[in-house]
């Protein structure tokens, strides 16, 4: 039995973690919760799981420290909306707790230290984040050092096939439609319609899998049925393939090496009745792919600045006070304006996160 927290509980992953602990009620128990906003979601799930009023935690001021050191957990999944898990990934893993993690902000804004944590406390950090999740199975068994490259999939989002004109004319609703995955957060949607989802994946699965970000490589899969594939160096490359369902990486992180039969949809490869097709993005139309490449190739502070940027310039652009090709050109213009600190503490990292906020969102 594995005794789990969960910060964001009211949020997709959330809700989706929950849904997994109903159906593996012999192995699961839930005995934290936490949510910002939905305070009444967050009672009705604290009764169905019997969660102590000690074990939630909700509002704004909601202590997430708190929760992820809670005694007794083993481990804590992390999918609150960005960069305000840090600290407590952080708190998490230094209390000797693994870290099951939706949230790849952490790992963009401080993965140095935050691995650091999880090897200094003989503790892991499991991706929840469905591309990681593939990489993750396909390496199991592999020695560290056998892995030639990683090619994440990227389904392309809504203006897979936009031109630019249209792009330029697109409203919060035209991207929050998602083409592949069901009922995904807000920021996240947007991102993947910037692709800057991808430019951020990579620069998680460099820290997960410690690789440079010259062997991590992005490809167009539209169908979403291969959800990452891993090359190896004798030139054999191994793919993961699966429903578009969170609750699957999910379980992997959770349940991990075991797998468990928690009643999941299959897919049915027979009738799949579809080409899979794979082809390189266009970075000409995504220049936020660019721009997260350049952040981790300055590296310190400089990725923190590019997330906190991105989630800025989304908030303004679902608040309707920006354009969408404004989101990486506000992304560049925070980052042409930082010079960043190399190996910086996690005050630091704070400090860029909220100037670069600061940077997007003052003339606003
Ligand atoms: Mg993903």
């Amino acid at each position: 039995m594995k005794r789990i927290v969960i910060l964001g509980a009211t949020g997709s992953i959330g809700t989706q973690t929950l849904d997994v602990a109903r159906r593996l009620p012999e192995r699961l128990r839930i005995v934290g919760l936490s949510a910002r906003h939905n305070e009444e979601l967050l009672r009705r799930q604290a009764h169905e799981f019997d969660v102590p009023p000690a074990g939630l935690e909700c509002g704004e001021e909601a202590d997430l420290v708190r929760l992820a050191r809670l005694d007794g957990a083993d481990a804590v999944v992390v999918a609150v909306a960005g960069a305000v898990g840090i600290r407590a990934t952080l708190a998490a893993l230094e209390a000797g707790k693994d870290v099951a993690l939706a949230t790849k902000e952490v790992l963009v804004a401080a993965g140095e230290l935050v691995m650091a944590a999880a090897r200094t406390n003989g503790v892991r950090v499991l991706p929840i984040d469905s591309e990681h999740s593939a990489v993750f199975q396909c390496v199991q068994g592999s020695p560290a050092d056998s892995v030639e490259k990683v090619w994440l999939t990227a389904s392309g989002g809504p203006f897979r096939e936009w031109g630019r004109d249209r792009m330029a004319a697109a409203m919060p609703a035209d991207a929050l439609n998602h083409p592949t995955w069901p009922a995904m957060g807000r920021k996240i949607t947007i991102d993947s319609a910037t692709l800057m989802n991808k430019g951020l994946e990579t620069i998680e699965a460099r820290w997960l899998f410690d690789l440079p970000m010259e062997r991590i490589g992005i490809v167009i899969h539209p169908q979403s049925v291969i959800h990452s594939l891993v090359v190896f160096h004798d030139g054999s490359v191994l793919a993961q393939l699966g429903l578009p369902d969170m609750r699957l990486p999910i379980e992997y992180a959770l349940l991990h090496p075991e797998r468990v039969d928690a009643g999941l949809p299959r897919l049915d490869i027979a009738r799949l009745g579809t080409p899979l097709t794979f082809d390189p993005p266009d970075e000409a139309r995504f220049p936020c792919l660019a721009l997260a490449r350049r952040a981790a190739q300055s590296g310190g502070t400089m990725p923190a600045v590019l997330n906190a940027a991105n989630e800025a310039a989304v908030g303004l652009f679902l608040e309707e006070k920006i354009t969408f090709p404004a989101i990486p050109e506000w992304i560049e213009r925070a980052m042409d304006a930082h010079a960043p600190q190399p190996r910086p503490t996690l005050t630091q990292i704070l400090n860029a996160d909220a100037w670069a906020r600061r940077q997007v969102t003052q003339d606003f």
